[in-house]
């Protein structure tokens, strides 16, 4: 069956354009995304017109800088139209979210030429980003990773490894990380490299549990040369670089679980008011009714979280505790909810003729990437106790 555009959230938002934004948001969900969710995704079809759609309506760049083709939106507005998204479609969602990490590099520690030169197409120009950090050897502990770039004159020449990658193999440019120098996260170096750049395979992509529609694929990189013009940053930070990047996509992905989350309430309670037993609707009895209620409670708890967290990062605030803590929060939620919902449709929810099995395989994905939830416990006792002592 065609999803329906999700219900229209309540949202407290700064500014009338910001209002607008959010507007031209649902219109394209009701128009281009809700229809056909459910047949892409089973498909495995990922919608790359509609990405060119979307750079070209100014969605891609959102929290970048205007005078490089981005939005000037507060993360607090960019935050609310990624949830929107991926409450009608996480593929989606979660695809402008990587896409928004990938250009984090260039946007925060690239030169001004680097920003001028490719900050314009990457914002809004309709190319597609990739981030490109996990390896198949290092994942939780990513400065581990082996992935090398030596330098050759001008130019240097990359060889190993990603995995996991979200949009390997169609993205047009891909933020990558690479070992430049000592074992350890002082070692590395960020680079931008194009998608098409000679030497640059990705593998088939892998199947996977859920987000199907969205391509994840191991990418090997055999002597692909960069210019050093393409090098972010100073070499040895690419590391610092990848984790300020991760502490604002966790925000992104927080924000893309409790879409999700919301999506699955809204299928519960539709089906709980309609579907009759014992002479009545299931919404009647308490124990659904306290389901029910626990599951809007959360998503509330969730949403307020990632706004606080998006807050504190828009005032120019320390935020990366309260990014885990979104992060871990909104995802663990996401799958609950998710499971919940399975239970309120009962034998239909179990049963591809609804969303919400769907909504159930999607929301695992959540839990794991851009550092498991054990990895956001771990960054959040770090800022209680300190570092851990070995
Ligand atoms: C669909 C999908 C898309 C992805 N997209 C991208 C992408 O675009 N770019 C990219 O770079 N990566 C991407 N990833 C990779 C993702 O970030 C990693 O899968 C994740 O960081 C975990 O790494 P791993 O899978 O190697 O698991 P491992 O690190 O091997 O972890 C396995 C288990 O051990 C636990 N664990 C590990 N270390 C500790 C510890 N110290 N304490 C407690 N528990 C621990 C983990 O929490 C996990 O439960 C994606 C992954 C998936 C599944």
């Amino acid at each position: 069956m065609p999803d329906r555009a999700p219900r229209p959230v309540d949202r407290q938002l700064p500014t009338e354009e910001s209002k607008d934004l959010v507007a031209l948001v649902r219109d394209i969900i009701e128009r281009e995304i809700a229809p056909w969710a459910a047949e892409e995704e089973e498909a495995g079809h990922f919608p790359r017109e509609l990405f060119t759609l979307l750079s070209e309506s100014g969605l891609l760049g959102l929290p970048y800088d205007s005078a490089h083709g981005g939005g000037d939106q507060p993360y607090e507005v960019y935050l609310q139209v990624l949830e929107e998204l991926a409450a009608a479609r996480l593929t989606v969602g979660l695809g402008v979210s990587v896409h928004s990490l990938a250009c984090h590099a260039l946007a925060g520690y690239g030169t001004k030429e680097q920003q001028a030169q490719y900050l314009p197409a990457m914002l809004s120009g309709g190319l597609l980003g990739a981030y490109c950090l996990s390896e198949p050897a290092s994942g939780s502990d990513a400065a581990s990773l082996r992935t090398k770039a030596v330098r050759d004159g001008d130019e240097w020449v990359i060889t190993g490894t990603k995995a996991w990658i979200t949009h390997g193999g169609i993205a047009d440019f891909c933020t990558v990380l690479a070992r430049t120098g000592e074992e350890g996260a002082r070692g590395i170096t960020a680079f931008l490299v194009p998608g098409d750049a000679p030497g640059l395979n990705a593998a088939a992509p892998e199947k996977k549990m859920g987000m199907k529609g969205s391509p994840t694929a191991q990418l090997h990189f055999d002597g692909v040369r960069v210019a050093d013009g393409r090098r972010i940053g100073e070499e040895g930070q690419g590391f610092a670089i990848a984790l300020s990047a991760l502490d604002s996509g966790r925000l992104g992905i927080a924000a893309c679980a409790i879409g999700l989350a919301q999506a699955a309430l809204d299928e519960s309670v539709e089906y709980a008011t309609g579907r009759r037993q014992f002479g009545r609707p299931i919404a009647d009895f308490q124990g659904l009714r306290f389901l029910l209620a626990d599951m809007a409670t959360r998503i509330e708890a969730g949403r307020a979280l990632y706004l606080a967290a998006a807050r504190l990062r828009d005032a120019g605030r320390p935020f990366s505790q309260q990014a885990a803590m979104a992060k871990l929060f909104c995802t663990d939620t996401a799958m609950q909810v998710t499971v919940d919902a399975v239970q309120v449709l009962g034998g239909y929810g179990y049963t591809v003729d609804f969303p919400v099995e769907r909504f159930m395989r999607e929301a695992k994905v959540l839990q794991i990437v851009e550092g498991t939830n054990q990895i956001q416990r771990m960054v959040i006792a770090r800022h209680l106790a300190g570092p851990e002592t070995r």
